[in-house]
């Protein structure tokens, strides 16, 4: 595979030096111009850390991308219209949701991609992106992926994120399905705007519909990770399962 100059696999074991903090001398240059893809538990944590509800946040915070010659929809964190596109959260003393910043501010500067085999196992490919206002590589500290995904509380984020692979990648839309735009909006709905969902799964119609049992129902709208992975698994067959 060819990538840019500026960018490299990393594999193994294979070290790098970086480290950002408040004193580098680039600190929040980074937040800007970005185009920022936000998985369903990005939102999930976001919403918790900003106490907004999910449509709320996907009114308030988020451009929904739905072209119609790509598969599924993609969800990106809207920059701010202040003439340096800059992310809706950085302050002058850095990230206002630190600590449920989105994977991809967390993996930075590793770019991670992951896909699943014919066995439904996941392969991760990971690469160093080196930007030139960067400075966190003249930083002493050496990490490896792991070592940096652990030091920036990845795994979980990881773990999660790859859950919904299944639909991403899913046969159906590797052979070149498209869905539709009803399709594309429930797509949303379920993985991005849980409040709406927990709403439509605790409706009589929707469960006696989809023979929910009661303790289905209790386990799926226990809370929202609950919910997300019920979501992941009733858009499975909703959207590709053959209607009889
Ligand atoms: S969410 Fe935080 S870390 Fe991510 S781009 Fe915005 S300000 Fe930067
Ligand atoms: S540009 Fe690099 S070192 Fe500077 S704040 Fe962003 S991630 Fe940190």
């Amino acid at each position: 595979m060819h990538f840019p100059d500026n960018v490299t696999r990393l594999c193994g074991k294979k070290r790098f030096s970086f480290a950002c903090h408040p004193k580098v001398p680039c600190f929040t240059e980074c937040c800007r111009e970005l185009e920022l893809a936000l998985t369903p538990y990005d939102v999930i944590c976001l919403c918790k850390e900003l106490q907004m509800s999910s449509a709320e946040f996907i009114e308030r915070y988020a451009v929904v991308e739905q072209d119609e010659r790509e598969g599924v929809p993609n969800v990106y964190l809207g920059m701010v219209d202040d003439g340096r596109a800059s992310c809706p959260f950085i302050s002058a003393n850095g990230c206002k949701v630190y600590e449920s910043r989105p994977g991809a501010c967390r993996a930075y500067p590793v770019g991670r991609g992951a896909t699943l085999d014919a066995h439904g196992n996941v392969c991760e490919m990971h690469v160093l992106v080196r930007e030139e206002h960067c400075q966190g590589f003249s930083e002493p500290h050496s990490h490896n992926v792991t070592e940096w995904f652990e030091n920036q509380g990845l795994i979980e984020y990881n773990a999660i994120n790859d859950e919904v692979l299944g639909l991403l990648h899913h046969e159906k839309i590797r052979q070149g399905r498209c869905l539709t735009k009803d399709e594309k909006d429930t797509f949303i709905l379920a993985l991005y705007q849980l409040d709406e969902f927990r709403k439509m799964v605790s409706s009589p119609v929707f469960y006696e519909k989809y023979m929910l049992s009661k303790e289905e129902r209790r386990s799926a709208l226990a809370d929202d990770l609950n919910l997300l992975r019920f979501a992941i698994r009733w858009l499975q067959e909703f959207l590709f399962t053959e209607k009889v």
